[in-house]
């Protein structure tokens, strides 16, 4: 897979190439790359595919594990004395 990657992509003035929007992605997401980067970073989007596919499964990847990651954190954050109530209920039944 990343072999072919290397053979498709040239590197070329002004252009990154799919090895370094991979390296970029994570600061393409944070929103923290200069305005020259992102610029490139998109035009490389736009002329590419395969790194269109790959950066959205990514942006994918992010949004389930921070909703994963919310909802795990709502359950821990569930007061004790509610915890208690919900489990003495269900031995109720
Ligand atoms: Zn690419």
């Amino acid at each position: 897979m990343l072999m072919i990657k290397r053979l498709m992509t040239q590197h070329m003035p002004g252009m990154l190439t799919c090895e370094e929007v991979d390296s970029f992605i994570f600061e393409f997401n944070e929103g923290s790359l200069s305005y020259y980067e992102s610029l490139k970073f998109k035009l490389h989007l736009s002329m590419c595919s395969e790194c269109r596919d790959y950066v959205s499964k990514y942006k994918d990847t992010i949004r389930v594990s921070q909703a994963e990651f919310i909802k795990a954190n709502k359950i821990a954050n569930v007061p004790e004395d509610l915890m208690q109530a919900i489990l003495k209920s269900r031995k109720t039944k």
